[in-house]
């Protein structure tokens, strides 16, 4: 599947789930008897103009993270490893590029970045460290 497929095909997931399943999906979280990873991710996003806006809290990061397979990761990164069909190492980081800054889950909307290139962003823009 190509990044554009995969991002058709969770936009779709995530435009037809109804407001209940939305509650669902989120409050179960994973496990062996959880949700999918991909059904909790199209949960957690609405669709704003061409950005994918988060709409779960977030944690002490300020990023939106998930659990997948008992591991905490930024959403963001996820979204931008499953898009492209890679795993990316503890250097690579994912960076957002759109104006909506780290809310925003749409791997479109991400490029990888180096730690130092994330830091020197983050301080001219003066925003917290946005990659995960
Ligand atoms: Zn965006």
């Amino acid at each position: 599947m190509s990044k554009d497929e995969w991002c058709a095909s969770m936009e779709l997931r995530s435009r037809m789930l109804s407001e209940k399943q939305r509650a669902e999906y989120v409050s179960k979280g994973s496990g062996p008897r959880g949700v999918a990873v991909e059904d909790r991710f199209a949960a957690s996003f609405r669709r704003e103009g061409e950005c994918w806006v988060w709409q779960r809290r977030v944690g002490t990061s300020c990023l939106p993270t998930m659990t997948v397979q008992s591991h905490p990761v930024t959403s963001a990164r996820w979204a931008w490893m499953e898009a492209h069909g890679v795993d990316l190492t503890p250097d690579d980081l994912v960076g957002s590029t759109c104006g909506t800054g780290p809310m925003c889950v749409n791997p479109q909307h991400h490029a990888l970045v180096t730690r130092s290139e994330a830091q020197r962003h983050a301080q001219e823009r003066r925003l917290p460290v946005t990659s995960g």
